[in-house]
Order: C-alpha cells, then structure tokens, then sequence
C-alpha cells in the first residue's frame, strides 16, 4: 500500500465514509468532507486529524479541505422474517454490527414491538433514552450502535396490550427518532406479515429489505409471504439469508445437517431473489447473543459469517 493509500483507508475510516478521494496536485492535497449532521466539534477535531495525517503523505505541502454539509438521508434496512424464532433478530444485530465494521453510519431499531431482544443482544438493557425537542435520542450500545427498542421504553410484556395505530405509533417514534449522523438503520421488524408490518412500510419506505428463513419448507412458504409484501409495496428485495443451515459442532467445528441445508437458496433462487449467505445453527451465536456480545463483533467462523453477508449487503447498499 503507498502511503497516500493508507492515508485514504484512514481517511475513510475516520469520516464514516465522508471524505471524498484525497487528490494531490503540486504538492497540494485537496479534500470535500460532507459535515451534514456531524457537531461542531466532531467536524473540527475530524479536520485537524486529517490535516495532520494528510502532511504526513510525502510530497505534500498543504491540505485543504472543503466542507459540504449534504447530510445523506437515512436508509432503512428492513429484516423481516414471515414467523418468529427464525434468527431475524440475531440477524439485524449482527448486520448492524458488521456493517459499522464496514464503515457506515449505523443504528438499529428493535420494530418487534411484542418481542423485542435488541437491547438484550447488544448489551443496552440498562440504558433509557431521552427526549429532545419531541424527539427520542437513541441510546448508545457497548459496541458504538445507536439504538432504540421498545424494551429501553415500556416494561417487559407491557407492549403486548397494544393493538394496531398504537404499536404502529410506537415503531414511528422509534424510527423518526433524532439518528444524528447515522446513515443507515438497520430495523429489526416484527415477524410475521400483518397490519404493523405493512403500514411501517408504507410509511417508512424501506431503501431495500433482507429476508430470514431456516432451511426447513415451512420456514420458507412463510418467508415467501414476507417476500410479497415487499413486492407488493416496491420495496426492492436485498436477497435472503438462510440460518441455522447446518450444525456446526462445538468440538470440532464440523458442519453437519440434521434439518437440511439449501432450502432457503433454492427457494431464494426460484423467487428471483439474490442469496446472501447462510449462518450455521451454532451454540457459541445462542450463548454470545445471550450474553450482549454479538459475534459479528470477531473474526472467528460465526463472526466470518455474518461479515460475509454484510459485504454483500454493503455492495447493494453502494451499487
Ligand atoms: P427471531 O427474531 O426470528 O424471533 P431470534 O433472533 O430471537 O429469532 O432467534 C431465536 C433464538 O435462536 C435465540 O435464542 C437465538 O439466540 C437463537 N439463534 C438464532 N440464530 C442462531 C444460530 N445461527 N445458531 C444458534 N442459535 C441461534
């Protein structure tokens, strides 16, 4: 790597994405850095940083960094499942995990209004967010995700009473929440294909949505379900990630499969649907998930696993 290469991964990684390519001319390094949502503060300690490493880069004499303040609009990510217990929450934490890996901006919203598990699984349980302005400010999770579930609002079970315009409600807040400069929000939805899951698309307009299925038939004719309403509603479909696809030994780290495997990428394939990737059904991602310490967050095979779905999604993100 040339130093003005590794200048601009550090770049990269410093902006969350929101420098422009360094171009060095006459000893010159000229820079656009979009400041749209960052703080006053954040955006001169981020320029100084970059001043100083940018001098660094031999040959150059002098940064200059212009700054646009084109704050990029929110994508939502939609994880959907047609059934519950399938892994579409494990999937949305650790997306929202490898995807903040991958350099974005990132939240993450618990829309399983009747179950939410994010703030288990990212370790946020004893946090309460605020209001500002109306407005709920997402609370922060160990690994840097913002985030906002039901369960930082209400009691546990005490959402379970709400009926349609109240639980729809309930999701708008958590999603027009004040995301400050996140990009990207990854939101975990409800299972299943009903009212709540219908109007928060309608009114939320997802940028594109990945769907979850075990390998099993049954898993899939409902996964097909979640597929139409996307369809129905013009939300294009990321692809399908296929989880607990095999077993894989604790001991010996073998893959074997007792419910079958492939099932969901046939199926994914025939619907004219990219495939993402599958996760094994493995003991270390039920025991780390339960612990508040997502797997994507490692580079162990679990954690390989869901990285490998998170470039892909990464790809379709900046097609
Ligand atoms: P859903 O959101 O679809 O209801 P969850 O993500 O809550 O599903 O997963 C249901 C249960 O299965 C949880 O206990 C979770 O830890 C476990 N689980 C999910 N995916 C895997 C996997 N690949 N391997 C092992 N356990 C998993």
């Amino acid at each position: 790597m040339t130093d003005l290469e590794s200048f601009s991964a550090r770049l990269k990684s410093l902006t969350d994405g929101r420098a422009s390519a360094p171009r060095v001319k006459d000893g010159i390094m000229n820079l656009v850095l979009d400041v749209g949502g960052l703080s006053a503060e954040r955006r001169d300690a981020v320029a100084a940083a970059i001043r100083e490493g940018g001098l660094l880069v031999p040959g150059v004499k002098d940064v200059r960094i212009a700054m646009t303040a084109e704050r990029k609009p929110l994508r939502i990510i939609a994880v959907a499942s047609g059934k519950g217990g399938v892994g579409k929450s494990t999937l949305s934490a650790n997306l929202a995990v490898a995807l903040k890996r991958l350099g974005f901006a990132v939240g993450l919203v618990d829309a399983d209004i009747y179950g939410p598990s994010q703030a288990r699984l990212m370790a946020s349980e004893d946090r309460k967010p605020q209001a500002r302005d109306k407005q709920l400010v997402p609370v922060d999770s160990p690994l840097g995700v913002p985030m906002l579930s039901m369960a930082h609002l209400v009691e546990p079970g005490k959402a379970l009473a709400w009926r349609g315009p109240m639980a729809g409600n309930a999701l708008s807040q958590l999603i027009d929440a004040d995301w400050g400069d996140a990009e990207l929000l990854v939101v975990d939805m409800p299972p299943g294909t009903g009212d709540v899951q219908l109007s928060m698309v309608q009114k939320h307009k997802p940028a594109g949505a990945v769907i979850v299925s075990t390998p099993q038939d049954l898993a899939l004719i409902d996964a097909t379900r979640a597929v139409s309403l996307f369809e129905q509603t013009q939300v294009p479909l990321i692809g399908l990630v296929e989880n607990m696809a095999g077993y894989s030994c604790p001991h010996c780290g073998e893959i074997s499969d007792p419910f079958g495997t492939g099932g969901a990428e046939a199926a994914g394939s025939a619907m004219g649907m990219p495939f993402l990737g599958r996760i094994p059904l493995a003991i270390d991602i039920r025991r780390r998930s339960d612990a508040g310490d997502p797997p994507a967050a490692g580079d162990d095979a679990s954690g390989r696993a869901f990285l490998a779905i998170a470039e892909k999604v990464a790809a379709w993100l900046r097609a």
